[in-house]
């Protein structure tokens, strides 16, 4: 051993001076330095709950980053913790391959419960990366050997392993690897790009187009962007014309987020496969999954000796599953989803009051039940010269750097948590847990009015001082 193990006691009081060099040493060296740009590496948390995060030094941040969809019950739901005891405290079995698990199959069936249609069939799996693989692949197993080409969207993010990275035209890190070759992009939100597609694999292929599917979400998340009405409808109609499968992407989406169960319910649809992750696990299991129509799971897995072409170690773990299970019942009894649906519609009205008040500042404002942004101004020509001189790590934020800006004073000045989008330089991401109420979102526009009020280069200064004061500490 090179040196002596760290116990468990010895994590409860770790600095953040020694977590920090750990990272450097251990994780990786860019995270830090990410962090350390918003101002945020040095923050130490206690504990989380509900809307929010807890430091060491006293502070209640409120968090409007939801854990990037993930928290949707908020932090540590007293029934999701009673859940996970009472599971320990029975001693449950936790790995099922040689028995029939209850946990993994009342779960799917209530998946199952709250999908609309003949999305019947259940596979878990634990994130969302993997749901989208394993839609991709139970989508070419359905398909036949015939089809070979998948079609994505040119506003697109569905995970970063190969084939997921293969179909999301939003990850930038796509130009170091080897994608799939068979994925062709059409333009979001145009369904006759799509048609077109279709018809010139058609006019090449004579007999039958060449696609086995596509996938999509139903609002783009980051950046959240929403297709033109009818978009879905058309896809849909498409997809049954042409014998072309329909994936929606729900993993950042599903389970309320744009004030209904699954947001391809803003239109009259029933994907053939829907991949959903994130707030399955109640903000304290990674579970993920895909729902497919029953007619299609049996065709592709039905017979024995297809059963297993697609399983993982993991698929299923007792108190994931029973984690899960409970995740879905608080949705429900809360009514979370419909208190997106309210306290979306509430936050979407603040917003837009708040881009009138600052249109020097504020491009555009979006949202769709809790999933919201607020797009910045590109800052002035002059503006980015005068940063590209004070600090490198500045310069390397290039196009968000007002973003990292804003990001940095409303944890400082107003304790209040957002997160820019991860590949949308130039957005700020709003995706509170869906028990968010008015007093809190009326806070939050109190302080980015408050924020907004100062003119950039007083941001600048602010944030400099922040910067300053970090490295002292
Ligand atoms: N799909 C969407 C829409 C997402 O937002 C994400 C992650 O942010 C993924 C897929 C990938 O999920 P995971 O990070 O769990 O692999």
């Amino acid at each position: 051993m090179k040196e002596p193990l760290i116990t468990l006691e010895d994590v409860d009081t770790l600095s953040i001076k020694t977590v920090r060099e750990y990272y450097l040493k251990h994780v990786n060296k860019g995270i830090p330095k990410f962090l350390s740009m918003l101002c945020l590496e040095g923050i130490e948390v206690e504990y989380s709950e509900g809307m929010y995060i807890y430091t060491k030094c006293g502070r209640k941040i409120y968090d409007f980053t939801g854990g990037f969809s993930v928290l949707n019950l908020g932090h540590n739901h007293p029934r999701i913790m009673r859940a996970r005891r009472r599971f320990n405290e029975k001693k449950q079995l936790e790995i099922w391959k040689t028995f029939l698990s209850p946990y993994l199959a009342a779960l799917s069936r209530n998946v199952a419960a709250v999908s609309p249609g003949d999305l019947n069939y259940v596979f878990l799996c634990n994130s969302g990366a993997e749901a989208n693989e394993g839609a991709l692949k139970i989508a070419e197993k359905y398909q036949g050997t015939g089809k070979s080409k998948i079609i994505y969207t040119d506003l697109s993010f569905h995970g970063k392993t190969h084939a997921t990275m293969s179909v999301s035209s939003c990850e930038p890190s796509r130009k170091y690897f080897k994608l799939l070759d068979n994925c062709v992009s059409v333009p979001y939100g145009d369904w006759q790009a799509f048609e077109q597609v279709i018809k010139k694999s058609l006019s090449e292929n004579s007999v039958e187009n060449d696609f086995i599917a596509i996938i999509l979400e139903a609002v783009h998340a980051e950046g959240v962007v929403r297709p033109p009405a009818g978009y879905l409808q058309n896809v849909r109609r498409l997809c049954d014309e042409y014998n072309i499968l329909m994936i929606v992407d729900e993993v950042l989406c599903g389970f309320g987020r744009t004030g209904k169960m699954f947001s391809f319910e803003h239109e009259d649809i029933i994907p053939d496969i829907v991949t959903v992750a994130k707030s399955l696990g109640g903000g304290k299991a990674s579970v993920g999954a895909y729902i497919a129509r029953e007619g299609i799971y049996n065709r592709a897995y039905g017979r024995l000796q297809d059963s297993m072409i697609h399983s993982s170690t993991f698929s299923g773990l007792g108190e994931e599953c029973y984690t899960a299970i409970e995740a879905i019942n608080v949705l429900v009894e809360e009514g979370l989803v419909k208190n997106s649906m309210d306290m979306g519609e509430y936050f979407l009205a603040k917003l837009n009051d708040l881009k009138d008040r600052h249109e020097g500042i504020v491009e555009d404002v979006r949202g769709v039940g809790l999933l919201l942004c607020i797009e910045l101004r590109r800052p002035a020509d002059r503006l980015v010269t005068l940063f590209e001189h004070l600090s490198t790590s500045i310069r390397d934020f290039s196009d968000g750097f007002l973003t990292g800006i804003i990001v940095s004073l409303m944890v400082h000045k107003y304790n209040i948590l957002v997160t820019p989008g991860p590949h949308e330089k130039r957005v700020i991401m709003i995706i509170p847990p869906l028990i968010v109420n008015r007093r809190e979102i009326d806070y939050f526009i109190a302080s980015i009015d408050e924020l907004f009020s100062m003119n950039t280069a007083s941001m600048v200064k602010a944030y400099s001082s922040l910067k300053v004061r970090n490295m002292l500490s």
